[in-house]
């Protein structure tokens, strides 16, 4: 699920992974929604649209270290 790229946590699925970074969310107590300008997912909760991802080139990285 993460990749530790330079001690970042880095999400293993890309972009696209929709359903892994809804169940990623779901599972994550230290989500956040960003603002909705920003949401790129349909799932409210999802990875995708926390305030605590930072995008990548190729996917994005957790400032939260990941799911704990
Ligand atoms: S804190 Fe990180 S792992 Fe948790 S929902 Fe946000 S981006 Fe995902």
């Amino acid at each position: 699920m993460w990749k530790n790229i330079n001690g970042s946590a880095v999400f293993a699925g890309g972009k696209e992974a929709f359903e892994d970074a809804a169940q990623t969310a779901l599972r994550c107590p230290l989500f956040r929604p960003d603002s909705e300008e920003e949401w790129t997912a349909e799932e409210a909760r999802s990875c995708y649209n926390c305030r605590y991802r930072r995008w990548t080139k190729e996917s994005f990285q957790c400032v939260k270290g990941g799911c704990p």
